[in-house]
């Protein structure tokens, strides 16, 4: 590594050691590029250190939690169960550090040049880091990933914080009021009720208002039994350390407000305008199929470029910006990019469940499931699209394990598999993958386990 003045050569500076940057970086060195990554705070970024990993370290705390103490109904009862919140924060931060770590590790052994400092172009083929490194590249690629939003009068301080504090706390709250209606919103809100909080959440028009109504009303009868009051048609207006107050002058105690009203794209600092990289009106770097913005050198992939602001999305965008500059004809042609909401009960999208001109919409119920009555979580359902041929368009699955589950509809979506293509693959019994090939049963007028009434005989 050269430090200093003298200028390193590579072929592709990474800036950014988030799920987009280091898997570019390490697809890159794969295929034999020499490459530098740049990262200002920690590898990993913002998914393994302070969004997607925690947030679900810490759902799975609470989930414990709670199912340990209301566990009757199966014949446990657990009295004096009690949580360590410094515990588990220990827990949730060595979770991120053993990952960042692991990426660390990765990068070292793909010979990847790891500099720690922020980056800022000098122009289209250099760029230098905070602490004095220049590097001369072939190609850059700007994987910065994105920031959270904020709300006018609720900036961050005091007790009104970010998903990031929101997720590092070593307390629990008495009182949390959330600001936002978004997945974020939701999952935070619903892990801190468990958890013992008060919680509030307040959503200018309804709480994951873009999602299908029927998944959603099921999401927010659970959050109703866990005590989480929504507050729908009010917008924050004014807040003490203690409490806040709303538009239309209710008040109410909020020891902690975390303001989850989304995220916007980050590129402070990189100096862009000395390259010919181009943004978008809500600052979104613009992006070709092959990753590569309006400067011929400079790649992006991400959040940076644009929704869905998903992990599994950059990851895939890094993959095919470090093919493109290594020469390859890569593209990011996915037909679909998979969406979970870590809700409860789980929601998990692939494709679209919108009724259109020639699609058709099935649904089979989770009541009518071996596996959900036997774990008691009958709430839920798999909603299957498909056109006039019989290709599956879309699966919404709202159940447990739909986070994984989701994984076999974008495989069918993205092969172009039939509804029979998945009623006739054999599913193991007893498990919740079953709702899906039931779903794709009862389309084709031959569910077993789930009357949907007199079918016409078949031949
Ligand atoms: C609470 C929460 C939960 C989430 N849960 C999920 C989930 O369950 N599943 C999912 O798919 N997505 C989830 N997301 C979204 C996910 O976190 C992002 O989509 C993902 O992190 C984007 O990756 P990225 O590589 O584009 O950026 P990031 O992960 O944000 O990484 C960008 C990196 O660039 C670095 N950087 C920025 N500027 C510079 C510079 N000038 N020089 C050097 N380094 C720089 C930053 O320090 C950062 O480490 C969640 C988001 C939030 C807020």
């Amino acid at each position: 590594m050269v430090m200093g003045s003298l200028p390193e050569q590579v072929d592709l500076a990474v800036i950014g050691g988030g799920v987009g940057g280091y898997v570019a970086a390490i697809r890159a060195a794969q295929l034999g590029l020499s490459v530098a990554l740049v990262e200002k705070d920690k590898l990993g970024g913002h998914c393994l250190n302070y969004a997607c990993i925690p947030s679900k370290t810490l759902i799975h705390i609470a989930d414990l939690f709670h199912e340990i103490r209301h566990a009757e109904k199966f014949g446990i009862s657990v009295s004096g169960a009690a949580l360590d919140p410094k515990k588990m924060l220990e827990w949730r931060m060595g979770v991120s550090k053993k990952l960042e770590n692991g990426v660390a590790f990765l990068c070292s052994s793909n010979q990847i040049d790891v500099f720690n400092g922020a980056a800022t172009f000098l122009d289209s083929g250099r760029l230098q880091t905070t602490r004095g490194v220049t590097l001369e590249f072939k190609h850059a690629l700007i994987a910065t990933g994105s920031e959270p939003a904020v709300v006018k009068g609720f900036e961050f301080g005091g007790n009104v914080i970010d998903y990031k504090q929101a997720l590092m706390l070593d307390y629990i709250p008495k009182s949390m009021v959330v600001i936002g209606a978004g997945y974020v919103a939701v999952e935070i809100g619903t892990l801190y009720a468990k958890l013992g909080s008060k919680v509030t959440v307040l959503a200018r028009s309804d709480v994951l208002s873009h999602f299908d109504k029927d998944a959603v009303a099921l999401v927010k009868a659970r959050m109703a039994e866990l005590g989480v009051t929504v507050i729908t048609g009010v917008t924050p207006a004014s807040r003490t350390q203690t409490s806040i107050t709303l538009s239309d002058g209710r008040t109410m105690d909020a020891d902690v407000i975390v303001v989850a009203v989304g995220l916007v794209p980050y590129t402070d600092g990189l100096e862009l305008h000395n390259t010919k990289v181009e943004m978008d009106e809500k600052g979104f770097i613009k992006v070709d199929r092959q990753m590569r913005t309006t400067d011929q050198k400079i790649l992006a992939v991400g959040d940076v470029v644009g929704e869905p602001m998903l992990a599994h999305k950059a990851m895939r965008q890094g993959v095919i910006a470090a093919e493109v500059a290594a020469g390859q004809n890569s593209a990011y042609e996915n037909r679909i990019v998979p969406a979970v909401i870590f809700s409860d009960p789980e929601i998990a999208i692939a494709g679209s469940i919108e009724p259109a001109d020639g699609i058709s919409v099935t649904k089979f119920p989770l009541s009518a499931l071996g596996r959900a009555v036997a774990l008691d979580s009958r709430k839920g359902f798999v909603k299957m699209a498909y056109d006039q041929d019989k290709f599956v368009q879309g699966v919404e699955i709202v159940s447990p394990e739909a986070n994984s589950m989701i994984a076999e509809a974008a495989l069918a979506i993205e092969m172009g598999a039939t509804l029979e293509d998945i009623a006739d693959t054999i599913h193991p019994h007893p498990t919740y993958s079953e709702a899906v090939q039931e779903a794709a049963e009862g389309a084709l007028g031959r569910g077993i386990h789930f009357f949907y009434g007199k079918q016409p005989k078949q031949a």
